[in-house]
């Protein structure tokens, strides 16, 4: 049986960094805040919206949620973000995706301030991350996955690393994370062939496909890190990733579960750029 790669366990240790943090912050007079932006109302980004404001609470992270109607025409979008952009008491703003089809991602990308970017929209953090650039902000889900291999002192450096999936939320960035360390990446995708083969190869194996269970044990080397990046529902309506849980973790060395792996650990990272924020925004 693999050993857990427990998302909680790596979320405790990051709070209680973050929590002093906000105390000398505190002491100076500053209070970070989060200012959270939805268009309309989607069950999953609810569930998203209910555990970062949870968090930020629990860290002393100031959070607000716009809720906003769902036929919004983009230009009334536009003029709140640039309100959150010109208030001096938000340091980071996080436009709930994907956003309603009046809106375009495209626009609103360019309008959101790079500096109170947490979630990694705007084109400036996307450059940043995609060059190895230091000093924006990386998506929260490839930097949970990277926190948890930091945790449990897994080296990416020179291992045979597959991802599966290619999406701007987590495949694509991820892989620019894991190569800036040194990995060597193949990012498999629906246009893949033959998957298992290009799967069975990795020491490190991360599952962003949203699939609910499609990494069986013919598909996992022995002795592999297998991190799940995915959240799906099975037949029974239960959360799960896209790895088959009980079947591989019979063969991999390493793995997450879900619920309590990769999306334990996302929002704990959320409050962590709303702090970098508030520090680079107050010259500290
Ligand atoms: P997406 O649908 O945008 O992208 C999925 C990617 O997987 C695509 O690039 C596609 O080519 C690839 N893919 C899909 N089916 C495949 C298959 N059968 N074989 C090979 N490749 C396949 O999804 P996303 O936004 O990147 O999210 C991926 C998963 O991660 C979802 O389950 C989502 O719910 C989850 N997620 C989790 C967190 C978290 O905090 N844990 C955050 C964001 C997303």
């Amino acid at each position: 049986m693999a050993t857990l790669l427990k998302g909680k366990e790596v979320a405790e240790s990051l709070k209680q960094k973050l929590k002093e943090e906000v105390e000398m912050l505190c002491q100076k007079g500053i209070t970070p805040s989060l200012s959270i932006v939805i268009v309309g109302d989607r069950a999953d980004s609810a569930a998203y919206i209910k555990g970062a404001v949870k968090r930020c609470s629990e860290i002393g992270i100031e959070c607000n949620v716009r809720e906003l109607p769902k036929d919004l025409v983009q230009d009334k979008f536009v003029d709140v973000i640039r309100q959150l952009n010109d208030d001096e008491k938000v340091n980071g703003i996080m436009i709930m995706r994907p956003l309603p089809g009046q809106i375009s991602e495209n626009v609103v990308k360019y309008e959101i301030f790079p500096a109170k970017d947490v979630d990694c929209m705007s084109p400036v953090n996307i450059s940043k991350v995609m060059s190895g650039e230091e000093g924006g902000f990386a998506p929260c889900t490839p930097s949970a996955v990277m926190e948890i291999l930091h945790h449990y002192g897994i080296d990416p450096k020179g291992k045979r690393t597959t991802i599966i999936g290619r999406s701007m939320v987590v495949g694509r960035p991820l892989a620019m994370m894991l190569l800036k360390e040194n990995a060597t990446i193949t990012v498999c995708h629906t246009k893949t062939l033959n998957l298992a083969e290009e799967s069975r190869r990795a020491e490190i194996l991360i599952a962003a496909a949203g699939k609910a269970k499609m990494v069986k044990r013919n598909m996992v080397k022995e002795g592999a890190v297998v991190i799940d990046v995915g959240i799906n529902f099975d037949e029974n309506g239960r959360m799960c990733g896209d790895v088959d849980f009980d079947e591989v973790s019979q063969v991999a060395g390493m793995i997450t579960p879900v619920p309590g792996g990769v999306g334990a650990v996302t929002s704990t990272i959320l409050a962590k750029h709303v702090i970098d924020a508030c520090k680079i925004q107050n010259g500290l």
